[in-house]
């Protein structure tokens, strides 16, 4: 799996973990933009595990602003359904630095 083509649609930045909407490829978000979106504190880890109401959870999730964002893992053209993604997949992702490097 590559996702070095796939870039966060807000902010354009590459190679890291990036979270989609449940029924939707189109836009993604990395960490930052993602709990933007949210309206919650970027509080994701470098496991892609954010703090939730029921503790931790790689979705980014405030259903308040009936956002609810899954990790995104490509297949081909698609993406792996949030329970069908393969376990090598979901490592390939949590591999995935979180946020991009600070350049100084
Ligand atoms: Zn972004």
């Amino acid at each position: 799996m590559s996702t070095e083509t796939h870039t966060c649609t807000q902010c354009g930045v590459a190679g890291v973990k990036l979270w989609r909407a449940a029924m939707s490829l189109s836009p993604l978000w990395c960490a930052q933009c993602g709990t933007a979106q949210a309206g919650l504190e970027n509080t994701v880890d470098a496991a892609g595990c954010i703090q939730g109401k029921y503790g931790p959870t790689d979705q980014i999730y405030n259903p308040e602003r009936g956002v609810n964002l899954l990790p995104f893992c490509p297949v081909g053209d698609t993406a792996w359904g949030y329970t069908s993604v393969p376990p090598e997949d979901v490592a390939a992702w949590k591999a995935l630095p979180t946020a991009p490097e600070e350049t100084p």
